[in-house]
């Protein structure tokens, strides 16, 4: 049987994943150990020199990682994966490894509020230059991309606005001027979308947040050609250290089993509930991709499979409403996380974009009265009432 040509998620579930030889236990066990005992010094020095595949230390390698590295890589079609401690190592690394001093970098101007951080504040003071734009106007990237642009960075769908950035387009602007493309691919997953099939050189994923599911590690992922991946991983991953726990990497491994059904209830949820805050009195604006009234709606449809679990939507009565609704909801939790089984809300003005003033909030299009709701996978029902509830509850407070 060819498992290169199984479907997601036959992939999701036995990609990377295998029985112990040694045992025959079902599900292998988890690799804990921190170093590798070596037959001979001479064996240690061709492990040592890249000349023979095999485990030496645990930052350079370990057995259950690699699992999970050739499941994710099996899920984005790409050549190779690497894992890393968080989504931000995962971002930072593979930055690092593709910019040097003199060089340029063109982000998206909406972007998650650390990446934000990081390539604002950060390359800057290693004299890496960067342009930040709107990335959904593709003009605007081929206006800002200069002769030492080495890297395009786009996160889409983007956080916390939903707007979509084309792939396909950006990645041509990118390889016509000899840059590469990075997409942030978290809010999609490879269930949704798939970067590296429409031209991405590297695709980027907090495995915090869908991948896992559960809400109960931190992980990031690296995924593209066998040559960039290993590139990044040494000396870059293996110097500067953000390497994933072997515990962790189970947990994601286990939980991308179930992605794409799980995707299927986040997608399904989130398209009741957009439907629903679109009719509601007190909701003004509604930014789902899956809705009509989204700008970029059409090219959502042909980038993606389907919209995803993400929304956001701007409360009537603005700054204190966005922030009396989340304080009165009752089963979903109000956490600045994402992508989780359960349902997770936030205000981004007052949370996770707090550090933008007013003017900068307003021009990114994140309304005050703005809300953040990850459609977990609880009946739709039970999350509509419960918006409903804390709407009504909001519309009291408030006098509206
Ligand atoms: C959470 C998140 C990150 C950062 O990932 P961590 O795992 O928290 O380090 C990066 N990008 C996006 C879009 C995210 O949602």
């Amino acid at each position: 049987m060819d498992k290169k040509k199984l479907s997601f998620n036959a992939r999701a579930i036995h990609a990377g994943s295998q029985h112990c030889p040694e045992t025959g236990a079902h599900i292998a066990p988890v690799y804990r150990t921190s170093t590798f005992v070596i037959e001979n010094v001479e064996r240690a020095i061709r492990l040592g020199y890249g000349e023979e595949e095999g485990y030496a230390y645990g930052r350079f390698g370990n057995p259950t990682v690699d699992a999970l590295q050739k499941k994710v890589a099996a899920l984005e079609n790409a050549e190779a994966s690497l894992a890393a401690a968080s989504g931000m190592s995962a971002i930072t690394t593979a930055l690092f490894a593709n910019l040097k001093k003199g060089d340029h970098l063109v982000a998206g101007d909406i972007i998650y509020g650390c990446t934000y951080g990081f390539v604002r504040d950060i390359l800057p003071k290693y004299s890496i230059e960067v342009t930040m734009v709107n990335t959904a106007e593709t003009e605007s990237v081929k206006k800002a991309m200069k002769s030492n642009t080495k890297v395009v960075y786009i996160e889409t769908p983007c956080n916390p606005v939903l707007r979509i950035t084309d792939i396909k387009a950006v990645a041509e602007i990118a390889h016509t001027r000899g840059a590469l493309l990075f997409v942030d691919s978290t809010y999609a997953t490879p269930y949704l979308q798939r970067p590296l099939e429409l031209g991405a050189d590297i695709v980027l994923h907090s495995a915090t947040k869908y991948l896992n599911g559960h809400g109960d590690v931190l992980g990031g992922i690296i995924a593209g050609s066998k040559k960039l991946i290993d590139n990044i991983r040494k000396p870059y991953m293996e110097w500067i250290g953000g390497v994933i726990s072997p515990m962790d990497a189970s947990e994601i491994s286990k939980g991308i089993k179930t992605l794409g059904a799980r995707m299927e209830i986040h997608c399904a949820n989130a398209r009741k509930i957009a439907d629903f805050l679109e009719e509601h009195e007190m909701v003004e604006k509604v930014l789902y991709p899956g809705c009509e009234s989204h700008p970029q709606h059409e090219l959502a449809k042909i980038q993606m499979k389907d919209f995803g679990g993400m929304m956001s939507f701007n409360v009537k009565g603005g700054f204190e409403a966005g922030k009396a609704l989340i304080n009165s909801v009752e089963l979903i939790s109000l956490a600045t996380s994402l992508g989780c089984v359960d349902s997770l809300i936030q205000h981004s003005p007052s949370m996770s974009h707090a550090a933008l003033s007013r003017t900068e909030r307003e021009a990114a299009g994140i309304a005050e009265g703005q809300v953040r709701l990850s459609a977990g996978i609880e009946e739709a029902e039970h999350l509509i009432a419960d918006l409903d509830q804390a709407m009504a509850q909001v519309k009291k407070k408030l006098n509206i």
